[in-house]
């Protein structure tokens, strides 16, 4: 039986990274939506991530999206956690090393903070909030790794260099290419979740049975 959208639906990306706007449009194939961002919003805004969770921080921005527009929008949190840490840097990964650094010095201060510690192991995690009409929906993914000793590779962005995802060959986020990288990683793992959940809810009219 062939199926037939009867109506394209736009969502809004709470983000101004062309990234990942472009690995979200990746990920739906031919389904029925248009992907728009912040940067295609007017006034879009701004949102303080002083959430203390990042589902919390998530839903936030994509609700402050959605009141602003009227258009069903999904906003991403990402934290990486470190056991020999208790956790940190976590909700604060994006200014680890300050509220005005760069990735270079955040992956410079845990390296620094890791010094001669022998439990490397760590996590990152995504949670995504698609917010519309009905309410908040959360999606999660989470990678589980070990922070290597010295940055390796030169791929990617953020703590990449020095992230290595277990069962990945020994190498870092940085050392692989991007279609590799999202089929293992925290924010793959949450948006293939949310790409079946447009699946399951998209209007789609069967036309006919050939
Ligand atoms: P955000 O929530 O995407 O802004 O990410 C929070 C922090 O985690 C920033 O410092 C990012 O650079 C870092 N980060 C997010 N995703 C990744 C990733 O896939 N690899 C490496 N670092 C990341």
């Amino acid at each position: 039986m062939k199926q037939f959208p009867n109506s394209v639906q736009t969502i809004v990306l709470a983000t101004r990274n062309p990234g990942k706007v472009a690995e979200l449009a990746a990920m739906l194939g031919e389904l029925p939506i248009q992907l728009i961002s912040v940067v295609d919003v007017h006034d879009a805004p701004h949102v303080e991530e002083d959430a203390d969770t990042l589902r919390g921080n998530a839903e936030k921005k994509a609700r402050a999206l959605f009141e602003h527009t009227g258009i069903p929008s999904l906003a991403d949190d990402t934290g990486l956690e470190v056991d020999a840490l208790a956790g940190a840097p976590g909700t604060h990964s994006a200014r680890y090393a300050g509220s005005e650094c760069n990735d270079a010095a955040n992956r410079a201060k845990l390296l620094t903070a890791l010094e001669g510690r022998e439990d490397r192991s760590a996590r990152f995690r995504t949670s995504l909030a698609f917010a519309d009409i009905a309410g908040t929906h959360f999606f999660d993914g989470v990678c589980e790794g070990v922070i290597t000793n010295e940055e390796r590779g030169r791929a990617g962005f953020g703590y990449d260099a020095i992230f290595q995802p277990n069962d990945a060959d020994g190498r870092t986020f940085a050392e692989m290419d991007k279609v590799e990288k999202n089929l293992i990683s925290h924010r793959g793992r949450a948006l293939a979740q949310f790409v079946r959940f447009l699946e399951e809810r998209l209007p789609i009219t069967k036309a006919f049975d050939p």
